[in-house]
């Protein structure tokens, strides 16, 4: 089982350097990366110590919010993922802009943006990578709130932009299984995040579950994109306060644990681990 780290998982408590070197030590050997990390450390220095670990880039975070200046940046950003050798570069596309209301509009103008965005990725021999969010997020975050419109922004860019799959986003959907089958059928299939969603949860940023404490049915979601022809890693991506405070070596051990609890061999060990066992018996009334 092919595990990914991404990077802010972790980064509150280790800088670049160290998050490099506590996944070399642990025998994880693909990252996910982001360039504020990069710059607080230096690219000389971040280079030279995946280099130096042996360590692939699978994605690098990221390009956006898509502000009016956002295009003037984003050149040298997918440059500078390039040289990083990342499989995909993310784009966050942010919310609605000052005067737009509800989403027609917003997709219209995002599906243009990404379309001069992906002249240049091309040029510069990265691929892009849409990733869609939950709907909650769709106000201030990004327009492309489901994988039907992933799917549907993709078909209307052509090639060089795919699609990457985070369960917290997505796992609500009833159309998850069709619209992953078909980012696969479509070879567009660059990722896969895990996480889980919590009962109840506390903030729609920073309160995300390890593997196992939620309701995320992952393992059903894992079959799904092997059956559409996923072959890459499982990325583990878990914005948490919580998980933020514990010593980043340890959360990387309980996500390797949890990883083979869940993907591995041995699935009957997932429900030991539903760590807010209490919390969801005392969900508030809504
Ligand atoms: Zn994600």
């Amino acid at each position: 089982m092919n595990i990914v780290f991404n990077h802010a998982t972790f980064r509150e408590r280790a800088d670049m350097l160290s998050f490099l070197r506590l996944c070399r030590e642990r025998g994880v050997g693909t990252v996910s990366i982001w360039g504020d990390e990069i710059t607080k450390t230096g690219d000389s220095n971040a280079l030279a110590a995946l280099r130096d670990h042996g360590l692939k880039v699978s994605g690098y975070n990221r390009i956006g919010p898509f502000l009016p200046d956002y295009l003037g940046r984003a050149e040298a950003e997918l440059e500078r993922a390039a040289h990083f050798g990342a499989d995909h570069v993310f784009l966050f596309t942010g919310g609605l802009v000052e005067g737009e209301r509800g989403l027609i509009a917003a997709k219209r103008r995002v599906e243009d943006q990404v379309g001069r965005l992906l002249e240049i990725a091309r040029r510069v021999g990265v691929k892009l990578a849409i990733e869609p969010l939950h709907p909650m997020l769709a106000g201030e975050r990004t327009v492309i709130t489901s994988m039907t419109s992933a799917n549907d922004l993709c078909d209307a860019l052509g090639h060089g932009i795919g699609v990457v799959v985070d369960v917290y986003h997505v796992w609500w959907d009833e159309r998850l299984e069709a619209e992953i089958m078909r980012t696969g059928r479509a070879g567009r299939l660059l990722g896969f995040h895990v996480n889980d969603w919590l009962l109840p949860t506390r903030h729609r940023l920073t309160d995300r579950g390890m593997m196992g404490d939620g309701i995320i049915d992952l393992k059903a979601i894992e079959e799904i994109m092997r059956r559409a022809g996923f072959r890459g890693g499982l990325e583990v991506e878990i914005f948490s306060t919580d998980w933020w405070a514990r010593d980043p070596g340890e959360v990387m051990e309980i996500a390797i644990t949890r990883c083979r609890q869940i993907f591995g061999d041995r699935p009957e060990a997932t429900n030991t681990y539903r760590r807010r066992f209490e919390d969801r018996n005392s969900i508030r009334p809504s």
